[in-house]
């Protein structure tokens, strides 16, 4: 029997009505299924790395239509613009890849459906840099997280955003999972990864003191480190933009028209565009973006994950990032037989299911966070939390963090990763297309690998254009972008001076994360224009502390409403139709 009739028996034995067919150098399937379990477990059984691109799983669920959120602006804005590069996508993939291609001399247009940058999974991440200990040496997880690691601390030096390399570590809870940590040791050599070490308990507990008290020993790996992904992702944009890149917001891709083999023009909901080449790097939306170019080789099956924050009073209880090791979560404190033990340890070397797993999470902002979690969802937008899933994290990450109580908790985010059924990323030329390039499947470690991701599509995109065009470099490229000052990272001598110098900044707006008019008023002449509730809370954190907004908030939408000379109900959360205000309330009483 051929592999592919393996395979059509094995879809079959899940579902006889799913039909299978081999097309365009891709597993195609069909048909119709009642459980969302059912298409994500028949698009995982159709994946055949070697012999195929990837896996087109067009299986619907009944009595579901995915819901896109799109733009309220519908105008011609950027109608007929003729840009050399069209980038899709604000998150850090597409910012990176722009900020790159802003050392050319270029005409670079981004477009982004969400009111800011990082609409995305990029704002809704655990901010891990990975070391990538666990990839398999070919994959391009293990290529690109490697080769983003080693730039972020140059990165962050240039643009301004915070950065820490305090390391990762991986616990285990008996002497015999030391061969786990010795096979990864091994893997660490092979794909270049320095540093990384076994720490016994008592050394264990010199770079983590508050380490569980079952934690028998750990793996650690220095080249682990910690950032604000949302911060990257607005440093990125804002250097792309004072390099000449043309940030839209609140602009959809909707559809594209081509011909022999190349986009002719891009619709949007604010005009059509036509670009020379087009960087798709749409995050959940990478497959429907390939489908328009007819370059789609792969599918997003949305993996929902769930995080919870705590009170920055508890973030001195991690310095690092720990996670338990897969084995000690199986294992779960029973004996085992050597034959389930040898099982475990192959099951935790598999690079199958390779979102990373629930971690207790060191932040740069001195927070804890617990998660996130691994759900395979149908909806590519749903960031909703649930009670379900936030206990579990909970009770299981109690565990590791032993001094945090659930009364620590100030939040709970979702964000939805990207991953495609070959669980690796697909950064590529297009296959169909000539002048596409994919940036997809990145899920985690995207927010590691997105600065690498992004230099090697400037690369593509330069020699690509040059086979029609002379591309300079761009003289006046300027590396270096300065954020704003946070007056809750300075010396009483430093706030003293700059109060001095602007009054404005002697007024505590956000009194939990003492955030300042001062830093408000800074955020909002910053290069890339600030109109949302939202975006002024993640570049300076009013509304991020214990009493998550419900005393700043108005003075925030205020001081936007002033700044922009409009009125305090026309200041939205995150886009047109996200209302804050309706009206006065004695409006509403007549
Ligand atoms: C819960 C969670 C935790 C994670 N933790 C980590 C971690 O600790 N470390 C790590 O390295 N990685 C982590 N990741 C992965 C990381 O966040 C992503 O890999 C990375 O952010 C992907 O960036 P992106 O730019 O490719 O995609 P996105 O950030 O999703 O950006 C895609 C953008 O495209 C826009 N878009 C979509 N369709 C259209 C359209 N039609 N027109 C215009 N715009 C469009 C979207 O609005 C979005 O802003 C995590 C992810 C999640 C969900």
């Amino acid at each position: 029997m051929s592999s592919f009739a393996r395979k059509v028996k094995k879809i079959k034995e899940l579902s006889p009505s799913i039909q299978v067919s081999e097309e365009k150098g891709c597993i195609v399937l069909r048909g119709e299924a009642d459980s969302w379990d059912t298409i994500v477990k028949a698009g995982r059984l159709a994946v055949d790395r070697k012999k195929y691109y990837g896996v087109i799983n067009d299986i619907r669920l009944k009595g579901f239509t995915q819901k896109v959120k799109l733009p309220a602006e519908q105008d011609s804005l950027y109608d007929g613009a003729k840009p050399d590069v069209l980038i899709i996508g604000g998150g850090l993939t597409g910012c990176a890849a722009a900020r790159e291609l802003s050392r050319y001399n270029l005409d670079i247009m981004l477009v982004e459906k969400g009111a800011d940058v990082a609409a995305g999974q990029s704002s809704r991440n655990g901010g891990a840099v990975h070391v990538g200990i666990n990839y398999s040496p070919s994959s391009q997880k293990n290529y690109y997280n490697h080769r983003g690691n080693a730039m972020y601390t140059k990165l962050s030096k240039e643009l301004d955003f915070p950065f820490e390399r305090t390391g990762h570590l991986m616990l285990i809870g008996a002497a015999w999972e030391k061969i786990l940590i010795q096979i990864l040791l091994l893997n660490a050599r092979r794909l270049n990864i320095r540093g990384a070490r076994y720490l016994t308990r008592q050394e264990l507990l010199k770079v983590e003191p508050y380490a569980p008290s079952w934690a028998y020993g750990a793996l650690y790996m220095p080249t682990g480190g910690f950032t604000s992904p949302y911060k990257v992702n607005v440093a990125l944009a804002e250097n792309a933009v004072t390099n000449g890149v043309k940030i839209c917001l609140n602009t959809a891709v909707t559809g594209m028209e081509t011909k022999g083999g190349k986009i002719q023009a891009v619709k949007t909901n604010r005009g059509t565009i036509y670009p020379k080449i087009v960087i798709n790097a749409s995050g959940v939306y990478a497959d429907v973006i390939a489908d328009m170019a007819g370059d789609r080789t792969f599918t997003i099956h949305p993996r929902k994950g769930t995080d919870i924050i705590l009170d920055k009073k508890v973030g001195k209880y991690i310095r690092t990032t720990e996670v338990k090791s897969p084995i000690t979560v199986l294992g779960n404190g029973k004996k085992l037989h050597s034959s389930e033990r040898v099982k475990m340890i192959k099951f935790a070397l598999s690079h199958e299911n390779t979102s990373k797993g629930i971690a207790v999470i060191h932040t740069v902002d001195k927070n804890m966070i617990l998660g996130p979690d691994v759900q395979e969802i149908p909806d590519r937008e749903d960031t909703t939390t649930d009670r379900e899933s936030t206990n579990r994290i909970l009770t299981e990450q109690m565990k590791v963090a032993e001094k945090v109580s659930p009364a620590d908790v100030i939040a709970y985010f979702a964000g939805v990763r990207s991953p495609t059924y070959e669980e690796d990323f697909q950064v590529r030329k297009g296959i169909f297309c000539k002048n596409i390039l994919e940036a997809a499947g990145i899920q985690s470690p995207g927010a590691t690998a997105a600065p690498a991701i992004g230099r090697q599509l400037a690369i593509w995109t330069v020699k690509y254009l040059r086979e029609t065009q002379k591309v300079e470099k761009n003289p006046n490229f300027n590396p270096i972008r300065k954020g704003t000052p946070h007056l809750s990272e300075m010396s009483e001598e430093e706030r003293n001076e700059l109060i001095k110098k602007n009054p404005d900044y002697g007024e505590i707006v956000c009194r939990c994360e003492e955030v300042s008019k001062g830093e408000i008023l800074d955020v909002l002449n910053s290069p890339l224009p600030v109109y949302t509730l939202d975006a002024v809370k993640r570049r300076c954190r009013p509304g991020m502390g214990r009493c998550q907004g419900g005393f700043c908030s108005p003075l925030v939408v205020q001081i936007l409403a002033e700044a922009r000379g409009c009125s305090v109900d026309e200041i939205k959360k995150s886009g047109k139709n996200s209302d804050i205000l309706l009206g006065s309330t004695k409006e509403a009483l007549k």
